[in-house]
């Protein structure tokens, strides 16, 4: 099924993107895709135009209202999922995705077997699925939670492990485990450590979400390099060439800092072997807060920064019409649309071979370089 291209902008990325074999969407949450809807949210009884309205941080309080909804019914999440990869492979032309996928208590591993069945099934077809293990709700400490909920919380970590055995690559979010907001929980600097500690262990890549705020107090990353030092260095006595790659997704906050600051960040990036994922069109829709001063940037990680260092970069959708999101879509194209104005950098072949995957070579670096004079 050939997509219509509304320019020959897009027919040019497009074409670009055939030749680098295809899009690769590395960061997605499909389980959650197309539940822009009222009656997913019945239960708590609020509408979605209601729920959009409101933070980040009060969303991903509600994604239990939407696991305990008809959205996650079997036949619903996997008739949801199928669309987004159906439609990716055949109209939009990806050849990769990587998935976050809910494994909550609620959830159990419902999500997650079906999951596996679709990656199995789509990889017959052509297109790569890899998933990830996620807790959105985060991690209570044992010792913190009244006595007739500690089982509860070492059901979570059970089924967090039992999933990530079979997993791709496991997705961390230590703001939901901040013992500031969250007093029972098992705070943030523990959260990394853990989840570096199971991605050594199983030996997979670990996605952090981090520095989602975009501002400049944000030390999130700042708190992820401390865990790293601590697990690498201190616990597993590991020399710098054996760190394992793992990701940065959004990393806009670090975009606030002043430049001294962002070298220092950069470094830390690179001395750490991260990779960074950045999500345009969520990272234009994250809350803008007008009290905080900052050096002027757009709401996104200053990715060709990174990229001229050598810092590997990718492109991902994130949510997919959903409450985060609503209007959002599976199409990279649109990623590539925002970036390139976000960033005001329009080389099509660069920003297909991004939006692929694909390393950048010298050449593309110096014409980043020479582009935008970075
Ligand atoms: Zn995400």
């Amino acid at each position: 099924m050939e997509i219509e291209c509304k320019t020959p902008y897009e027919e040019e990325v497009r074409k670009h993107s055939k030749c680098f074999g295809g899009f690769f969407n590395a960061h997605a949450h499909i389980d959650r895709a197309f539940t822009f809807d009222d009656e997913f949210y019945s239960k708590k009884n609020k509408s979605v135009s209601e729920i959009e309205k409101s933070s980040l941080k009060e969303k991903q309080k509600l994604v239990w209202a939407l696991h305990k909804g008809s959205a996650f019914e079997e036949g619903c999440i996997e008739e949801r999922m199928r669309k987004v990869l159906k439609d990716s492979l055949e109209k939009f032309g990806i050849k990769r995705i990587d998935s976050a996928i809910d494994v909550t208590y609620n959830t159990g591993l419902l999500v997650w077997n079906i999951a596996l069945k679709l990656k199995e099934e789509y990889r017959e077809k052509g297109l790569q699925f890899n998933i990830g293990v996620y807790n959105v709700s985060g991690f209570k400490d044992k010792y913190k939670v009244p006595k007739e909920e500690v089982s509860k919380v070492g059901e979570r970590f059970k089924l967090f492990e039992e999933a990530a055995e079979r997993a791709d690559f496991i997705v961390a979010l230590s703001e939901k485990d901040n013992n500031k907001i969250h007093p029972t929980h098992i705070g943030e600097i523990q959260h990394n450590v853990y989840m570096l500690e199971l991605g050594l262990r199983l030996g997979k890549p670990v996605h952090f979400h981090v520095g989602q705020a975009n501002n400049p107090n944000d030390r999130g990353a700042d708190l992820l390099f401390e865990a790293m030092k601590q697990v690498y260095e201190y616990r597993n006595r590991l020399p710098e060439s054996k760190y394992p790659r793992n990701f940065l997704i959004h990393d806009i906050s670090a975009a606030n800092y002043n430049e001294e600051d962002f070298e220092k960040h950069c470094k830390n990036i690179k001395k750490f072997n991260l990779g960074v994922i950045s999500c345009p069109t969520a990272g234009l829709s994250m809350n803008q807060n007008r009290a905080i001063s900052a050096p002027i940037h757009n709401s996104l990680a200053r990715v060709w920064d990174y990229a001229v260092k050598g810092i590997p970069v990718f492109f991902g959708t994130d949510n997919i019409n959903d409450v985060f999101v609503p209007s959002s879509t599976p199409d990279m194209y649109d990623e590539i649309v925002h970036v390139s104005n976000i960033l005001r950098f329009y080389d099509p072949r660069i920003l297909a071979k991004v939006a692929c995957g694909v390393e950048l070579d010298n050449f593309d670096r110096q014409k980043i370089r020479d582009t935008l004079m970075i």
